[in-house]
């Protein structure tokens, strides 16, 4: 007789979720959220964020948003082709174009969305896509999306990236993808350099300045705005979620891209428009990164007291000029035992591993900001100094 029939299958799902969840444990690879008001008595010093000009928090913003919602409504309602563009939409990209020096720019609902809709767009499976090996995540998702696989050149390495694309057809679609300013080691791209390979190989260049917006730049207008012309760089990406405290994120360019996102790229047409106050918001912020530009000042200061700081401390400091000031550790154990001992001292510091930076180059991701006074940034150089003279003795 043949056996009865099992009545329930395994749950092979199940399992396989399981068993990688152990892995990620083990591997101590484990992500945490971390509520930002743990205690309200004692507010974690905040040296992870991206809120670089401390504006997420500035009551004028706040304010815009609350009087841009009561305005227009909590929430667009619809899509911006059906009813959800509103003239504060227009309003912003307007704003947009005019900082990063483009004739026209597009709202995003996210920065991922944005790099999503971009590299779907000009990528049709036939588009030879180049990128920087370490590009944010959402970059290397956009490629495989379209289905134009990346090749990747080492970073920075302008030599590396000429010899991929002359391999190219040269009658293939080209489009070279790096970070402005990339977002865990603080380094910024040669745009100079990409641009002028871009432009004796017949490629486009893109730029995601998600986090040079704001920063860097006389006015905020980041890394390439008013810089570099729209000829030497196509296609720009600017975040709002970081320097200007809000969210949502844009492309800035010329007629030819912009309409082609708006006909084509589907994370901007299937989903619902930011909501209005959102963008009243990022207006705001906007007025007031213009008009305290020593906010800026401020932070580049703090930049250049802690590296020398850091550095006379021996501490593991990379190649950056920007507000991101990764220390490296290496090893996932070191860098989650001091990212907890910096919490019991009562500070907030990123610990980055595997996957988002390459194995073995864990790292604290140090972020100061305009808010900060020279005497948080003392007091962390002084637990990071702590920490270290422990591990020295220990060893
Ligand atoms: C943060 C970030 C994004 C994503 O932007 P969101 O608006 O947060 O989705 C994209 N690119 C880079 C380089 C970033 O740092």
């Amino acid at each position: 007789m043949p056996p009865p029939k099992p009545t329930t299958s395994p749950d092979v799902l199940r399992s396989r979720l399981e068993a990688r969840l152990a892995r990620q444990r083990k591997q101590d690879l484990w992500r945490e959220r971390l509520s930002m008001s743990p205690n309200p008595g004692a507010p974690l010093r905040d040296f992870a964020s991206n809120d670089y000009l401390g504006l997420a928090r500035d009551p004028r913003v706040a304010e815009a948003l609350a009087a841009g919602a009561r305005r227009d409504g909590a929430g667009a309602g619809a899509s911006h082709l059906v009813n959800g563009h509103f003239a504060v939409h227009q309003a912003l990209e307007e704003r947009l174009a005019e900082l990063t020096g483009r004739p026209r720019a597009l709202l995003f609902s996210t920065g991922y969305m944005a790099n999503l809709g971009v590299l779907q767009t000009l990528c049709d499976g036939e588009t030879r896509v180049f990128q920087d090996r370490l590009n944010h995540a959402s970059l290397l998702d956009g490629a495989r999306l379209a289905q134009s696989p990346s090749r990747r050149f080492h970073h920075r390495d302008l030599d590396d990236l000429e010899r991929l694309l002359s391999r190219a057809p040269r009658e293939s679609a080209k489009l070279v993808v790096s970070d402005g300013v990339f977002s865990m080691d603080g380094d910024t791209a040669d745009v100079e350099g990409l641009a002028a390979t871009c432009q004796r190989q017949g490629a486009w260049l893109m730029i995601d300045d998600a986090h040079g917006i704001g920063v860097l730049g006389q006015q905020g207008e980041g890394l390439v705005g008013q810089r570099f012309s729209n000829r030497q760089v196509p296609v720009l990406v600017g975040t709002l979620g970081k320097a200007f405290g809000s969210c949502g994120a844009f492309v800035a360019g010329d007629a030819v891209l912009i309409d082609s996102l708006t006909q084509f790229a589907k994370p901007y047409i299937y989903t619902t428009a930011q909501p209005p106050g959102m963008a009243h918001a990022t207006l705001r912020a906007m007025d007031i990164s213009e008009q305290e530009p020593e906010r800026r000042e401020r932070l580049h200061a703090h930049i250049q007291h802690f590296r020398q700081a850091a550095d006379s401390l021996g501490l593991p400091l990379m190649d950056s000029e920007t507000p991101i000031q990764p220390i490296l550790l290496g090893d996932n154990k070191r860098v989650m035992r001091w990212s907890m001992a910096l919490r019991e001292a009562g500070f907030m510091v990123g610990a980055i591993r595997h996957p988002t930076v390459p194995r073995g180059t864990a790292r604290l991701r140090v972020v100061l900001n305009a808010l900060h006074e020279s005497h948080d940034i003392q007091a962390l150089l002084d637990v990071l100094a702590e920490l270290k003279f422990r591990e020295a003795k220990a060893s």
